[in-house]
């Protein structure tokens, strides 16, 4: 499949789709509390996604049953919201998408839970920072390469963590996963030629040990081969036609991050 190249109409549907992810992961922010059950999380998820006029791209996506991914300290990404219960120190992260109109979004953060090690700070702290590297190095005439280039380079450059190398960003709009795949490592100025129209959802997963991982018995849950905890950030987001960049899951559309990285993003979707 060629990669789908969105116009204007087709990108402000898509930031209605994405706005609505980004609420729903600050509305999840905002309530995730020690001793909650994570299926509690997931009804509040599945609940403003209806509010909101959207619907759940998670739920029945291969057979996954729920609107969000929840995934507990060495469960790095896929985990399934149930009767587990968060304890003080837990990394969690959150992963959410809602389609609207046909358009998808999809993004994810990661929060310690209470008297969090600093350790488990940093690296959240790192994964969340790669990403907004990530986005700010795939720009309009640069390389696909480039942006797992900058994540992999930053986040080298901040400690000894394991990159995860079976899971990766991917393109995103009329489906959750579109090509290109998106590395989150590697040589940069390779691939495809990033123009005005692309979407992409940018998703650096690393853990604090090895970048091994295997599949639980769930089918879903992937965990760190060491059970080392693991952290996990996405933003889904665009080139727009006048070849800036513009977050649609981010409130602010990326304003403030990737203003403090020097890049100015789109007014045409604000
Ligand atoms: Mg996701
Ligand atoms: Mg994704």
């Amino acid at each position: 499949m060629p990669i789908q190249i969105k116009n204007l109409d087709q990108l402000q549907t898509m930031r209605r789709a994405g706005l609505l992810v980004g609420q729903t992961l600050e509305l999840l922010k905002t309530s995730i509390k020690v001793g909650m059950r994570t299926d509690a999380l997931d009804a509040i998820a599945e609940a403003n996604i209806k509010r909101g006029g959207g619907i759940s791209n998670f739920k029945g996506y291969r057979g996954f049953p729920a609107t969000i991914c929840v995934s507990v300290n060495d469960e790095v990404v896929h985990g399934i919201p149930g009767d587990r219960v968060l304890e003080d120190g837990d990394v969690v992260s959150i992963d959410c998408g809602a389609v609207i109109d046909g358009w998808h979004g999809d993004a994810a953060f990661s929060v310690g839970m209470g008297n969090v090690d600093p350790q488990d700070q940093k690296m959240m702290d790192v994964c969340e920072e790669s990403m907004w590297r990530g986005i700010a190095a795939g720009r309009s005439g640069g390389k696909l390469t480039d942006i797992g280039h900058a994540i992999e380079e930053y986040i080298k450059s901040q400690g000894k963590y394991g990159i995860l190398q079976e899971y990766g960003g991917h393109g995103i709009g009329t489906e959750m996963h579109q090509e290109p795949h998106v590395l989150n490592f590697g040589k940069k100025g390779l691939g495809p030629e990033i123009t005005p129209g692309f979407v992409l959802a940018i998703e650096p997963m690393i853990t604090r040990g090895t970048h091994k991982t295997k599949v639980l018995s769930d089918d879903w849950t992937v965990v760190s081969n060491d059970k080392s905890r693991g952290s996990h950030f996405e933003n889904s987001y665009c080139i727009a036609p006048d070849g800036k960049p513009f977050v649609l899951t981010a409130l602010d559309g990326g304003k403030a991050r990737l203003g403090a990285l020097g890049i100015e993003i789109s007014e045409l979707l604000a």
